[in-house]
């Protein structure tokens, strides 16, 4: 018998056969005798459409207003849920982020949980109920709605498993757990049993969709047992735990991230405080800069380059050719077509060779290395985005992970 907090993502909720097949899975689990939390997004695609919807009346919509109107749609489906259950038997009943007690601070469309007072729904637990709370929302100390931001509902899950001190969070979404890469770029990838915290994260960073990277920390942060795993085969999916020693594997997976470009300021002059300045300046109007490439001068001249996701980078370029002047640069330049490839396993700590191996295995395929970047337990490349899919799958099978098991 276990308590457990289950969260379903919008796919998984899209319709009301969906709604029935959870309401089936959760009555399942409580005949087992598990004590079950649900937690749910807003249904397939709605949370989309009502941004689409703000967008369509107003061109920059009040944070206060979009909280309230994005809030909507986890609204819908934990009533529709709760419903379900009801249906079923299953005694249940639906909270707003603000009843489940998720006090954040009041920064509108990605507000911070501050804190998760879950009386109520301890109470509801212990009345024998199946508390069903809308994820990523919450309430602001001036008692406004808020939003927790895209893939909030996550890191609602997560910080509830915390709250209730539950024994795992589940988090079910439309795939099966965590791959070694992408199943439809490469076949022969495979789902892995379990994975560390570290490397979750550094594969979040690294492009992978799911789970939501805020969430993975926090889980992380407070000790949280995840498994992301599928609310269509209802398999058993991937463990994120504590890193294993013994288990811990050279490389785990391969992912290739093609939301950002490149941008390069031309000859600037090798000298102290341009970087500092270019860096600030971007920082300053919010830019997210990833990988930073600063190459060896010439003749007191270098080159610097740098990716920025894709949605920045209109204004990256701008900050960069109004202070190019000033930095004394020769010009500036952007790539679009670029993807990042990443290789990732925390037993590359210990193991010298990883990024020799990925070196030699893009260079005997021909693909050309633009940038190059490493932690302790990553090394990344970028490439051209025509030949991101290629690459993936050569690092797949140089590492061999279509056979090795973990
Ligand atoms: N429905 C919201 C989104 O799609 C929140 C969530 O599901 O995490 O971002
Ligand atoms: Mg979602």
């Amino acid at each position: 018998m276990a308590l457990l907090v289950q969260k379903f993502g919008g796919s998984s909720v899209a319709d009301p056969d969906r709604i029935r097949e959870v309401a089936n899975h959760v009555a399942r689990c409580r005949n087992r005798g598990d004590q079950v939390v649900l937690v749910a997004s807003a249904m397939g695609k709605e949370t989309d459409e009502l941004l689409r919807l703000a967008g369509d009346v107003s061109g920059d919509p009040l944070g206060r207003e979009m909280d309230m109107l994005i809030t909507a749609g986890e609204r819908k489906a934990i009533a529709l849920l709760s419903m379900a259950l009801h249906e079923l038997g299953v005694d249940s009943e639906s909270f707003t982020g603000s009843q489940a007690g998720f006090v954040t601070n009041a920064n509108h469309t990605n507000a911070r949980i501050v804190d998760v007072r879950a009386d109520r729904i301890l109470a509801s637990l212990n009345a024998g109920r199946v508390p069903v709370v809308a994820g990523a929302q919450g309430v602001s100390q001036e008692a406004n709605v808020t939003f927790l931001g895209r893939g909030g509902s996550d890191t609602t899950a997560v910080a509830l498993a915390k709250a209730l001190d539950a024994d795992a969070c589940e988090l079910y979404t439309d795939v099966s757990g965590v791959f070694t890469t992408d199943p439809r770029v490469v076949p022969e990838a495979r789902r892995m049993h379990s994975i560390s915290f570290d490397e979750m994260l550094e594969m979040a960073a690294a492009g992978c969709p799911k789970p939501a990277m805020r969430s993975v920390e926090y889980a992380h942060r407070h000790n949280v047992r995840l498994h992301v795993r599928s609310a269509f085969t209802w398999e058993p999916g991937t463990w994120v735990t504590e890193e294993d020693p013994v288990e811990a594997a050279l490389i785990r997976s391969v992912v290739a991230d093609d939301t950002e470009a490149k941008l390069t300021v031309q000859g600037v002059p090798d000298k102290p405080g341009i970087a500092a300045s270019l860096f600030r300046h971007l920082a300053d109007a919010d830019v997210n800069v990833d990988l930073i490439v600063q190459n060896v001068s010439t003749d007191g001249v270098t080159d610097i380059s740098f990716t920025v996701p894709h949605d920045q980078v209109s204004q990256a370029l701008g900050i960069c050719e109004s202070h190019s002047d000033e930095f004394g640069a020769g010009g500036v330049r952007s790539d679009n077509r670029i993807s990042k490839v990443s290789v990732i396993g925390a037993g590359m700590k210990s193991n010298p060779g990883v990024a020799a191996l990925m070196f030699q295995t893009l260079a005997d395929n021909g693909i050309n290395i633009e940038m190059i970047s490493t932690s302790a337990i990553r090394v990344s490349c970028v490439v051209d985005q025509d030949r991101a899919d290629e690459a993936v799958a050569v690092l797949h099978a140089a590492y061999e992970l279509e056979s090795t098991d973990f």
